[in-house]
């Protein structure tokens, strides 16, 4: 959708400046002919213009045509490399390298706002009994599955990305430390209740999560840190939970 929406904003601008190009060549190219033919008789003069208006009138927008064929191409090359390089190959959602930019920035804003910035990491459950059982493709089919429930279960301003392997992180603007829990609640039951079916065979996961909410003078790793903590206690303390950091 915002693929397409740039797509369109891209080709405006495009299909803006070939006619301000075909115009100007046609301007040029008539004050050029004016000039170079200003002593010769009315006749020879009138249709001398009418071909410095007809060439460029055509040469111009076949030459801008291509042009803007392949600014297209190369718009679209672009698209895609930043796709791959911000977003996870098998889930689509941003992978780490874009959220350790991302929530870098959005932490840089921490001490200057009211509102706290929460962090979740979460890890599927026995996941590698998922693989074992139904084989890795259905363990692929499993983390697709999570980090969409994942990106369901978030507050829209989230940002959502796997962190690598079956872990995953959000990012939110949080009210408190109990806001904080109802989103980790609500993810935790989405992804509880959900079933995924691989093959005709439903499958189910549960997931644990880590939580801290960053403090003004926090960098990204130490929250990061604080959370994964957390995230060592809800395992240890029986998974299918979330744990708050201290
Ligand atoms: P725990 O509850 O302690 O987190 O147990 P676990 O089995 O989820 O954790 P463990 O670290 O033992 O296993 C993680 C497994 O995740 C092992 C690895 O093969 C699998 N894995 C990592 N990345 C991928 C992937 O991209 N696709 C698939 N199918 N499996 C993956
Ligand atoms: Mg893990
Ligand atoms: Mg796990």
């Amino acid at each position: 959708m915002l693929a397409n929406q740039s797509t369109k904003a891209f080709l405006a601008s495009q299909i803006r400046l070939s006619g301000i190009v075909v115009m100007a060549s046609i301007a040029l190219s008539v004050t050029l002919v004016w000039f170079a033919v200003a002593d010769v008789a009315t006749e020879f003069r009138f249709i001398s213009l009418l071909y410095a208006v007809l060439i460029p009138a055509v040469v111009a927008p076949l030459a801008m045509s291509y042009t803007v064929w392949q600014n297209l191409k190369n718009h679209h090359l672009h698209a895609e490399v930043r796709r791959l390089a911000n977003c996870d190959d098998l889930t689509g959602i941003a992978n780490r390298r874009s959220f350790t930019r991302e929530g870098a920035r959005r932490l840089a804003t921490v001490a200057a706002s009211d509102t706290p910035l929460g962090l979740l990491i979460i890890d599927i459950d026995w996941f590698k009994q998922v693989n074992d059982r139904y084989g890795h493709e259905a363990g692929d089919e499993m983390l697709i599955h999570i980090a969409r429930k994942l990106q369901q279960g978030s507050p829209s301003d989230a940002l959502v990305a796997r962190l690598g392997g079956e872990e995953f992180t959000v990012l939110c603007d949080v009210s408190d430390q109990q806001d904080l829990s109802t989103i980790a609640e609500t993810l935790r039951r989405g992804a509880e209740d959900a079933c995924l079916l691989y093959r005709g065979e439903p499958i189910r996961v549960t997931i644990s999560l880590g939580l801290a909410i960053a403090r003004p003078g926090d960098t990204l790793s130490s929250v990061l840190s604080r959370a994964d903590n957390a995230l060592y206690a809800a395992k240890n303390c029986g998974r299918n939970q979330f744990a708050l950091a201290a």
